[in-house]
């Protein structure tokens, strides 16, 4: 090899140096392209080998031949390079680029459903009175669920429930909230105002005004010296708050086993305001709850003395409430989870 053929040689790998850097996408090409020819292993190195054989007179020429070629290969890259980078950066800024004038797109929020936004209100006034939010199982035992709350197993009253037992000896589905009241007294010291939402359950045929699963939620105040008029004025405070400070409220005689007296708490009707109308069966009051003062026997299955303390109990269904507040006349449409119904609740 003579000094001709090795210059044409770094001329050949100057000229297909250029071109692939010329040719390089990116700067991981301009990179390997670096390696391939410029590095320790690279292409030029592996020319210079030949030098060996040249007279010594014409190896400095070549010298000068190979730094002229690795100089213009070495500014092609970094020229390249810069290239790449701006136009990397235009593309970026583009894509990234936010129009603010771009109108924001909608939220969409859940809602309360309307039993839970119900209960939470029945809570917040009775709240206000320093009752506590308690819970208990779904799934009871038929001596807190009847027993207890004096309805023994032979007792004519059981057949106001139509209970779904579970599999489990001795075990059903909760038929009220009411058997929370035994287990707030066992868990609980008197003064107690205890507040009790729930879900419960009957085996009902469903139609329009019958579910067999609803919610209810229970009162239980036990103290010394209390009162039905407690119970009273309690009960007209919270039909105030629920409905209107001008609505009139009212007692009528009830039954049920464990309280003794037990009442109905009316409310004026919200639909024509005690006139009388076809929501109201005409007779201008409409029932929101069932009352009275706990039996002497309860208040004993409880653990309390009842020579000693008294206490009242009530009970609402927050379906009922929930109709009366937002005019829904069919009880399975709390049921059905359609979002079209339940979006209508804010
Ligand atoms: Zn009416």
């Amino acid at each position: 090899m003579d000094l001709a053929d090795l210059t044409r040689e770094l001329e050949e790998l100057q000229a297909q140096a250029l071109l692939a850097v010329d040719e390089a996408a990116d700067a991981a090409a301009l990179d390997a392209i670096e390696l391939d020819v410029l590095g320790k292993k690279g292409r030029l190195t592996g020319v210079l080998r030949g030098i060996g054989s040249l007279p010594p007179e014409d190896r400095p020429r070549v010298g000068a031949v190979a730094n002229a070629v690795r100089g213009a290969i070495d500014s092609a890259l970094a020229e390249r390079g810069a290239a790449l980078r701006s136009s990397e950066l235009r593309t970026r800024l583009v894509r990234e680029a936010v129009d603010v004038t771009t109108p924001g797109r909608p939220i969409r929020r859940g809602t309360l459903h309307p039993i839970n936004e119900t209960i939470a209100e029945i809570a917040a006034i009775f709240g206000q009175f320093g009752f506590v939010v308690y819970e208990g199982p779904e799934i009871e035992d038929d001596v807190r669920n009847f027993q207890m709350l004096n309805i023994p197993p032979d007792h004519p009253a059981r057949d106001l429930w139509d209970t779904l037992y579970v599999d489990v000896e001795g075990h059903l589905l909760r038929t009220h909230t009411s058997p929370g009241q035994i287990r707030v007294m066992h868990q609980e010291q008197p003064p107690i105002r205890a507040l009790l939402p729930g879900r419960c359950f009957r085996y009902e045929a469903i139609d329009a005004s019958h579910a067999s699963e609803f919610f209810q939620v229970e009162g239980l105040m036990v103290d010394e010296g209390t009162t039905m008029a407690d119970l009273k004025g309690l009960l007209d405070q919270f039909a105030k708050a629920m409905y209107g400070a001008d609505k009139r409220t009212r007692f009528r005689p009830g039954y049920y086993p464990f309280t003794e007296p037990s009442v109905a708490f009316d409310v004026e009707c919200v639909v024509c305001g005690g006139s009388g109308c076809p929501a109201c069966s005409r007779s201008g009051w409409m029932t929101i709850l069932g009352a009275g003062m706990v039996h002497p026997v309860v208040l004993q299955y409880g653990g309390l003395d009842p020579e000693r303390y008294q206490g009242f109990a009530f009970g609402m269904g927050v379906e009922r409430i929930a109709n009366l507040r937002h005019s829904v006349g069919d009880l399975r449409l709390y049921m059905e989870n359609d979002l079209r119904f339940l979006g209508q609740f804010r």
